[in-house]
């Protein structure tokens, strides 16, 4: 049995009144919640006075991006130490609105923060899906293995338990398109797969896996009832209190 992992990834909204209003928010609504992992991305300006407010409740923080380095000569970039210095227990990395960004994010930097992050004892969120021009032309699985293959290479079977996974297509991501919960099972149950071929099938059945791309309240359910959905990372409706815990609810009933 895996516990349900839901993730609000804020991006670039939120000015600080406006992300501390949503932190109580969820605070004082989430108090309780035990049989969820929550975590939130606010922007990096931010991360300090959400931490605070988060900081006694099952709300966790996770930055939305880090640098593989250690420390240097980075303009504009933060280090997985300055992270866990604010209170961040996860990190983003390689969601697609970076590996499309510029410059643009590759498996193999992402390997690189992947093995920063995790030496640092951050537990990474590592995101990866495929394009809707890569899906029309029968690629989904081809691009998955790659991202799959590239973006954990060298990393063990203890490390890899540490991991989330988010499979987020891009084509769902901010459209209104959500995956039907068959075709997203479809390659959840494909990453299972893969990572069971990568690792041992005991250790990957404790591997949670997310889908991100659209979610509300209302396709969460039919989500999270699918035997490798383990939760959902969600972006606009993680910018309003009332729909994300709505979506925290819904996932509750894979528990029941
Ligand atoms: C995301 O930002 O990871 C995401 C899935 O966004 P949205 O829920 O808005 O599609």
């Amino acid at each position: 049995m895996r516990n349900p992992i839901i993730g609000g990834n804020w991006k670039m909204y939120k000015t600080i009144d406006e992300g501390i209003k949503l932190a109580k928010e969820l605070v004082n609504n989430l108090c309780d919640l035990t049989e969820c992992d929550v975590f939130i991305c606010p922007p990096f300006t931010i991360l300090e006075k959400v931490s605070e407010i988060i900081k006694n409740s099952p709300v966790k923080l996770c930055a939305q991006n880090m640098h593989w380095a250690e420390e240097g000569a980075y303009t504009g970039e933060i280090s997985a130490k300055m992270l866990l210095d604010v209170g961040c227990k996860y990190v983003l990395l390689g969601h697609s609105e970076r590996r499309r960004g510029e410059p643009q994010e590759f498996d193999e930097i992402i390997n690189k923060k992947l093995k920063m992050a995790l030496s640092k004892g951050l537990l990474p969120v590592v995101c990866l899906g495929e394009t809707r021009k890569e899906r029309k032309e029968g690629r989904t699985e081809e691009v998955i293995k790659k991202q799959i293959t590239h973006s954990l290479r060298e990393i063990d079977k203890i490390d890899i338990l540490k991991v989330t996974i988010a499979y987020e297509p891009v084509w769902a991501i901010g459209t209104g398109d959500t995956a039907t919960p068959e075709q997203a099972e479809d390659v959840h149950m494909y990453i299972r797969n893969l990572l069971s071929q990568l690792y041992n099938s005991e250790v990957v059945e404790k591997v949670r896996i997310q889908y991100g791309g659209s979610i509300k309240p209302d396709n969460m359910k039919d989500l999270i009832m699918q035997d490798n959905i383990d939760g959902g990372l969600v972006g606009g409706a993680s910018l309003n209190a009332e729909s994300f815990i709505k979506i925290i609810n819904a996932c509750k009933i894979s528990l029941a």
